[in-house]
């Protein structure tokens, strides 16, 4: 039987390892941290996950998300339109969602490795070696869900690492009165913040911005309230609300350059074959849909229906067909916001040209699947 090594334990990786497994297919997961940890996500899953999720017993009921359906979109200025979303989704933090993933990978036979970083990876003679600090796998096929950036990428000498990367992105988890059927999304000078509500009547609070940003104010409360609090809806957030940790999560060099979903005969599956800007909620869904397509590929070579060229075909060109166009879409709708008067006519049109509005959102959420 052949083996499959998973790299990486975000929805991605969690998914693809735990789909395989289903299949009777030999799975490793190895990931850096360690299960239950939080991560800078917005933390809003579209609804088009839920017929997978739940065909796999993978919808986390038991979490009781809140299901949104409105989306309330404000200016830098604080100029405000609500729309209603076709599809909506549901909010449930990473903490809570990939550690109940992680939980059902191991009751499915994933072998998991927690606290063990990948270094290396190398194809030769149709086998992987996949090495960490003390130790070394081969195994058939390797699946890189390894994020948006990775010390791999360098390894790999993947092409976008060249360049960098100006966004940085935050994160809190906090108490306030937010609408359990709303997500907003704030505009402010250079950047944009969401919030929604996950599990146990907690919001998330997670905002993108350029590096130049924080550096103008010399560190993040500075600029928060130089910056976001000019939005009077993020100043009544940010004021009246209780943050339930000592400081937030934070990332850089996050990166929306488009990659390769296979490279070096690694299948690359949620935000490092791709990421689709945050503002347009659909980086989880997207990942969840590439793993179900991905463990699809995967199995059918490990049962040598398939040769290795046709999985790698296949799996790069069903990626492209559902993804391609959408993180593309995302990209162009991003240079909307953050600036005053683009994010007024986002704005406008939100409330004077609703079915305009809806072609824009429609144009980065896919089908359920
Ligand atoms: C500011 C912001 C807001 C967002 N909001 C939303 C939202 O509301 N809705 C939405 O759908 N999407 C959102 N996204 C996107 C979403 O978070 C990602 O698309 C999603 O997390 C992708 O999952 P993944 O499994 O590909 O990667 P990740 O969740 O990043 O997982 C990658 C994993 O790989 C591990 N790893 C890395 N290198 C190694 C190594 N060498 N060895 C072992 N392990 C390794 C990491 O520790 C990590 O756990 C947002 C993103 C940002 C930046």
């Amino acid at each position: 039987m052949k083996k499959v090594i998973v790299v990486g334990g975000g929805l991605a990786g969690l998914i693809s390892a735990y789909s395989l497994a289903r299949k009777n297919v030999e799975v490793i997961l190895v990931e850096k941290k360690q299960y239950p940890f939080h991560r800078v996500c917005g933390e809003y899953i579209s609804n088009e996950t839920i017929p997978f999720l739940k065909s796999l017993d993978l919808f986390p009921a038991q979490f009781h998300p809140p299901h949104i359906t409105q989306l309330q979109l404000t200016s830098v200025s604080g100029r405000e339109a609500t729309i209603e979303l076709d599809l909506g989704g549901f909010g449930i933090s990473r903490f809570a969602f990939d550690h109940f993933i992680y939980q059902k990978c191991v009751d499915a036979g994933v072998k998991c490795y927690e606290n063990t970083e990948v270094e290396s990876i190398r194809f030769e003679n149709e086998q992987f070696a996949v090495k960490t600090k003390d130790l070394t796998w081969i195994a058939d096929v390797v699946i890189g869900s390894f994020g948006k950036r990775s010390k791999l990428d360098v390894h790999l000498q993947r092409g976008f690492v060249k360049k960098r990367s100006p966004y940085v992105g935050v994160k809190y988890h906090i108490r306030t009165e937010h609408p359990a059927h709303r997500i907003s999304l704030h505009n402010f000078k250079d950047g944009y913040c969401g919030i929604s509500n996950v599990e146990e009547g907690k919001s998330t609070l997670c905002y993108l911005t350029h590096r130049n940003n924080v550096k103008r104010h010399g560190n993040l409360p500075e600029m928060e309230r130089t910056v976001l609090f000019r939005n009077p809806y993020l100043k009544k957030i940010f004021t009246e609300s209780e943050f339930l940790w000592e400081r937030p999560e934070v990332i850089n060099e996050i990166s929306f350059a488009t990659k390769a979903p296979v490279e070096n005969h690694v299948l690359m599956c949620g935000d490092a074959a791709g990421m689709i800007t945050p503002l347009c909620g659909n980086g989880m869904a997207i990942a969840i849909h590439a793993s179900k397509i991905l463990s699809e590929c995967v199995s059918d070579f490990c049962y040598e229906r398939i040769s290795r060229q046709q999985m790698e075909t296949t799996y790069q060109q069903q990626w492209n067909h559902h993804f391609a166009k959408r993180l593309w879409a995302g990209r162009q709708i991003q240079q909307l916001f953050g600036s005053e008067w683009t994010s007024n006519l986002a704005v406008d049109m939100a409330r004077y040209a609703k079915p305009l509005a809806h072609v824009l959102v429609k144009s980065t959420h896919g089908q359920p699947f």
